[in-house]
């Protein structure tokens, strides 16, 4: 959100979290018992418990990921990307200190190496203590490897090639605000192999929906073909939660049902959202989410 926008009046509820990510629209949570709330260098943690989400994670006040909901979020960010490309060698990870995508990104035998780029190793300690569930034992995967940098740096300095790029990030605020411009794109687009895929945190498109326009309006500038594809996840409210993607080989999008159902029963995932029948519909777009992304009249690579 920017912050020229009008901003809620402060509340306090006992016994409430109050999310006020949104002018006019708030969402609550009910605590039933506090686990964590302490600041780092870089944010506000808190860890509690709500009877509907199980244990929930916010970084500043804005929900981060819930022990209930994420499969929603991280299955569809790392098995949309993965299965498509289908010879995935390397993923770079950007955020995501929960472990939650690193748990489903380690699920695929054949990659043999995953780093992650986290600015806030205090997010990583506190979820292996307070959020095992989500990483489930993955921090300890031995192809895994963890950089603590703010993720535009690392973009703009590493000289790694990857297949698969997952940006895992905050909303635009605070650390994370870096990881939505067009500069930190174009620089992860150098970091990705021929034939490679960029998937990218983009929001909930009906009160957010600056994030798709300009990560759309980037990726159009960067790749051949990019898009967004959706999943539903209660915790993030509003509706459709979009996932940014792009790359330079068209045919990732084009996978044919019988390819992914061969690629997700030899890796013999246990998934609860993702389904490649679901894969393939989470590409179609409702309107309202296809008018946020601009055209272009030919698939030919644009000059970068
Ligand atoms: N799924 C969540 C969502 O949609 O809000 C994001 C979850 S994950 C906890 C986000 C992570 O991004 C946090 O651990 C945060 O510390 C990290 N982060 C924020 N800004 C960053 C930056 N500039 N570089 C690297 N990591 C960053």
């Amino acid at each position: 959100m920017s912050d020229e926008k009008p901003i809620n009046e402060p509340i306090d509820i006992p016994g409430w979290w109050i999310e006020d990510l949104h002018y006019g629209y708030r969402q609550m949570l009910k605590i039933d018992r506090l686990h964590y709330d302490s600041k780092t260098d870089s944010q506000r943690i808190m860890v509690f418990e709500n009877e509907t989400f199980g244990r929930v994670l916010t970084l500043d006040n804005i929900l981060q990921t819930t022990e209930k909901d994420e499969f929603m979020y991280h299955e569809m960010m790392a098995h949309v990307p993965i299965l498509a490309h289908g010879a995935v060698h390397s993923v770079l990870i950007i955020g995501g200190g929960d472990g939650g995508m690193l748990k489903q990104v380690v699920k695929h035998r054949a990659i043999g190496r995953i780093v992650q780029v986290e600015i806030d190793p205090e997010v990583i300690e506190f979820s292996k203590k307070y959020l095992p569930m989500l990483s489930d034992g993955a921090f300890d995967d031995p192809r895994f490897e963890l950089v603590i940098s703010d993720g535009a740096k690392y973009a703009k300095e590493a000289e790694d090639s990857f297949d698969v790029i997952i940006v895992d990030s905050t909303d635009p605020v605070g650390p994370g605000k870096a990881l939505f411009t067009e500069e930190f794109y174009t620089d992860l687009s150098r970091l990705l192999a021929d034939g490679g895929v960029i998937v990218t945190q983009n929001g909930i498109p009906f009160t957010q929906a600056d994030e798709v326009i300009n990560t759309m309006a980037a990726f159009r500038k960067l790749f051949v073909d990019y898009t967004c594809y959706t999943s539903t996840v209660p915790g993030y409210a509003g509706g459709q939660m979009c996932y940014g993607w792009g790359t330079n080989d068209p045919k990732l999008r084009e996978v044919p049902l019988e390819v992914l159902q061969r690629r997700y029963e030899a890796e013999k995932l246990d998934t609860r959202y993702y389904t490649p029948e679901v894969h393939i519909a989470s590409f179609a777009l409702p309107k309202y989410i296809r008018d946020l992304i601009p055209e272009r009249e030919s698939l030919t690579r644009p000059a970068v």
